[in-house]
């Protein structure tokens, strides 16, 4: 792999990492998008950390943005492999904990109730696949896999969770179907890193434990990061 690309929503998720790379943002590359380009290269490699930048002072997380980003990504710079990398929701009733590193085994749409035919189902709910190599990764870094699961909300309400456990979610996040779904239109291959910043079963409410374990997780996102990078590196 010799152009690896993150597609990262907030700049908290993705600072550990452009900071121990000591990568270097390259002003304006996406203009007029508020996207964000950090190049730098490890390994004889070039590493691409691509955010999807900033609207009314805050983050752009969600769907639209990391498809624009995505989008872009690809267009403008021919990556190998997207990764997309950052934070989740997760279960306690399948073994999760904070600041636990996933790498995801395929993503879906858990928000989008379609009527129709067997067609519509399956093309809203989405089911991307991720890179093939992306399970012998994860038994190779020691980290979990689990299906991450993608809406526009940070809350879980009643009919998410029927659909998350119908089909067997594990992760939910605001993302990672949406970079998949891009991926999938140009046929190149996604892995996703995945750090648990709250339990979606735990009964807290929901912003207070992101926001308490955001900065736990991003610091374990990175040191998974650092050892997925060496991993996709060292491949041909
Ligand atoms: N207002 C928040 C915004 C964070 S939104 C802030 O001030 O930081 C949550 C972000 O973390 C999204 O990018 C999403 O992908 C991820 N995320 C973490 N936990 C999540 C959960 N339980 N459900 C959905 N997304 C979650």
């Amino acid at each position: 792999m010799k152009k690896i690309c993150y597609i990262v929503a907030m700049q908290a998720e993705a600072q550990p990492f452009i900071e121990k790379y000591g990568i270097k943002e390259k002003e304006g590359f996406f203009s007029p998008l508020p996207c964000k380009l950090y190049k730098g290269s490890i390994n004889g490699c070039t590493l691409y950390v691509v955010l999807n930048g900033q609207q009314h002072g805050s983050d752009l997380v969600g769907c639209e943005a990391a498809a624009i980003a995505t989008l872009s990504a690809i267009q403008k710079l021919s990556p190998d492999i997207i990764i997309n990398s950052g934070t989740c929701g997760a279960f306690q009733a399948h073994g999760a904990d904070i600041a636990e590193v996933y790498i995801g085994n395929g993503a879906m749409f858990h928000d989008r109730r379609v009527p129709g035919d067997d067609a519509w189902g399956t093309q809203s709910i989405g089911n991307y696949a991720v890179w093939e190599g992306s399970l012998r990764m994860a038994e190779s870094l020691y980290m979990k896999t689990g299906k991450v699961t993608t809406g526009s909300s940070l809350d879980m309400q009643p009919c998410d969770l029927d659909m998350i456990q119908t089909h067997g979610g594990q992760l939910k996040d605001m993302e990672g179907a949406a970079v998949g779904f891009v991926c999938s239109l140009f046929d190149i291959p996604i892995v996703y890193v995945k750090s648990v910043t709250d339990l979606c079963d735990s009964g807290a409410e929901t912003f207070e434990e992101f926001s308490r374990n955001l900065s736990k997780a991003c610091e374990a996102l990175r040191a998974a990061n650092e050892k997925v990078i060496e991993y996709l590196t060292n491949i041909q």
